[in-house]
């Protein structure tokens, strides 16, 4: 099969991901063989090509925003068998002993282990997954747009709720891709004003076209105080702005997995007045199961760009370039 490999981290322009052939994985015990429908380009994939995280694995596939058709079923699977259409997300499994996996908090078990990070993902024709992490699909989203459903609109949730939007809060969202395009209708559809920043003249159009209640330049100030901020762009320069820009006893909600460096704060002017500062680390698949039916219910608008298999280097380079409109979303059926 057809499967990427980061094959030496470091900027997408010079090239660190390698088309290889590789054998149909087998499934092990607990593990579902899935056969790759779509797989969706998430930033993080980005921060792993480009040396930002390090390797855990070498030469491993990325890809964690898998929709796909299981084909066989490994030993001690109960969830799902052949033929089932199913999702495969970031977190690929935890210890389930330690004090977080007990307290409901298994998105912080220091023994997690990632797909496409730890394990091979989606930028392939097969990967395998263990079925206990796996998602099950809500109707109604063609293939492409379940894809971003599983990273992008997971961990766009799992930034909503660490951001303790008030309801009919008024929420700012600094840069606007995959995943803020996803939380904003969830904010919106709650009732929440949402204010959207971003450089992106084609990310403002986006958002402006979902409802947002005002669209403006990632160094705008916001038109009104706010309540809860998520930051999606990895960009701790905008940090200093988020916290500014919040009304006392605010949130300010980083979503990234990575971030540059954030300059010096000033304990008046950003952090007084009760306002908070947090991150986001992945999450549990309670949050997934949530989202995901969320996103059945409020029929969310996905917006994709499509590439084949093939072009997963170009499709990360007009991701690190802003050129993505919604979700980039690999074909291993066109390439
Ligand atoms: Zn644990
Ligand atoms: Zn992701």
């Amino acid at each position: 099969m057809r499967a990427w490999v980061v094959e030496d981290p470091g900027p997408v322009a010079g090239g660190p991901l390698r088309l290889t052939d590789r054998p149909v994985p087998q499934p092990g015990p607990g593990q579902l063989l899935i056969r790759v429908l779509r797989c969706g380009v998430c930033r993080t994939d980005l921060h792993l090509a480009e040396g930002d995280l390090p390797p855990r694995a070498p030469r491993s596939t990325p890809g964690h925003e898998v929709v796909g058709e299981v084909v066989e079923a490994g030993p001690g699977t109960v969830r799902f068998g052949p033929g089932d259409r199913v999702g495969v997300a970031w977190l690929a499994g935890t210890d389930g002993s330690c004090r977080y996996c007990r307290a409901g908090q298994e998105n912080l078990c220091p023994r997690s282990v990632y797909t496409g990070w730890d394990f091979h993902g989606g930028y392939a024709e097969y990967l395998t997954a263990a079925d206990a992490y796996v998602h099950a699909l809500p109707a109604g989203f063609s293939d492409a747009e379940a894809a971003p459903l599983l990273c992008a609109g997971i961990i766009g949730y799992r930034a909503l709720l660490r951001a303790e939007l008030p309801p009919g809060g008024r929420l700012g969202i600094w840069g606007f891709g995959g995943s803020a395009h996803l939380a904003a209708q969830v904010a919106i559809a709650q009732g929440a004003a949402v204010h959207v920043f971003t450089r992106s003249a084609e990310a403002r159009e986006l958002a402006r076209g979902l409802g947002a209640a005002s669209v403006q330049d990632s160094w705008d100030p916001a038109p009104e105080a706010l309540d809860s901020a998520i930051l999606f762009a990895p960009v701790g320069d905008l940090v200093p702005a988020g916290l500014r820009a919040l009304d006392r006893g605010g949130t300010l909600a980083i979503a990234g997995i990575y971030l540059t460096d954030i300059p010096r704060l000033n304990y008046e002017e950003h952090l007084f007045q009760e306002r908070t500062l947090r991150s986001v680390t992945a999450n549990t698949r309670g949050d997934a199961e949530e989202f995901l039916r969320l996103a059945g219910r409020l029929r969310l608008r996905v917006t994709v760009t499509p590439y084949p298999l093939d072009q997963a280097d170009v499709a990360l380079a007009d991701l690190a370039a802003d050129r993505v409109s919604g979700a980039a979303v690999l074909s291993p059926l066109a390439g």
